[in-house]
């Protein structure tokens, strides 16, 4: 699934290569996955692309269009001419087949190239939407993003001790406090932290708070500074994931030996999803 530093990178890169171009034709295969009428798209101009948490934002000339990646969606730009695709999301070896193919729902063709919406279980979607008030109901319950001023230390122990019962992974995957951390960058944080992740808010210690706060910039900019774990060249692509887990130390490694003390990385679930943990660094 697509995380704040998936969604923030392919952000980057279709921005820097869509901005200015204007729309030429959408195609959509799956009307499921797109709200919204397709055919007004042609003839706009893309004048930026921002992203709220990991929905993103794409301003048109004359309405806005919003794209959700959910579980399974990726994009994968080919521009007409050379050979620098811009893809993100989530890797698949399904989606390594020649485009489009059966899991490309969206095509919208640009002066420039051609950029596919692919999604294997088609939880994501695409909507147009013709005022920047009508984003508010998608974006207004997420609590700040990471590198905002209001994610401020306070604000954080504010948001965890208002739910004392709830275990600590539980209380990052939620939306509401911090917005756009998932499953893995949840797990790596934790573990920088030295904190298990089944540990109940209240039992935390005010420098184990400080401590996990401090990780999440540090966690999510090393992503960043990845690519995140998509897979960045589209040829390459075979499903296998992209840098960041090389760099990664607890998510996806269970069984493994933690990389600083030796001791196998253990995994269990809360909250309905699989943490990674180190029962030796973590307490
Ligand atoms: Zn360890």
């Amino acid at each position: 699934m697509p995380e704040l530093p998936e969604v923030e990178t392919i952000r980057r890169g279709l921005k820097e290569s869509l901005v200015g171009h204007k729309i030429l034709s959408v195609e959509v295969r799956a009307p499921k996955l797109f709200i919204g009428d397709s055919e007004r798209l042609v003839g706009q101009t893309v004048l930026e692309i921002e992203r709220r948490a990991k929905i993103m934002v794409w301003k048109l000339s004359k309405q806005f269009l919003l794209i959700h990646l959910k579980m399974t969606g990726q994009l994968i730009f080919i521009p007409k001419e050379g050979k620098h695709y811009i893809v993100g999301g989530h890797p698949d070896k399904n989606y390594s087949l020649d485009l489009p193919h059966k899991h490309s729902h969206v095509i919208i063709e640009f002066d420039h190239g051609t950029l596919y919406y692919n999604d294997l279980r088609k939880f994501g979607w695409i909507k147009v939407i013709d005022s920047e008030e009508e984003i508010k109901p998608h974006v207004e319950k997420f609590g700040p993003e990471y590198d905002w001023p209001e994610f401020t230390l306070e604000y954080f122990k504010k948001a965890l001790n208002r739910r004392p019962k709830t275990t600590i992974k539980q209380a990052l995957l939620d939306q509401t406090i911090i917005a756009g951390l998932g499953n893995i960058y949840s797990d790596e944080v934790l573990f920088l932290a030295k904190v298990l992740p089944d540990r109940k808010i209240a039992s935390l210690s005010d420098k184990e708070i400080t401590e996990i706060y401090k990780n999440i910039p540090k966690v999510l900019n090393l992503s960043l500074k990845h690519g995140g774990t998509s897979a960045k060249d589209y040829r390459k692509s075979d499903g296998s994931m992209g840098t960041y887990l090389v760099v990664a130390n607890v998510y996806g490694r269970a069984k493994q030996p933690c990389k600083v003390c030796g001791t196998p990385i253990e995994s269990k679930k809360i909250a309905a999803r699989t943490s990674a943990y180190c029962p030796k660094c973590q307490n």
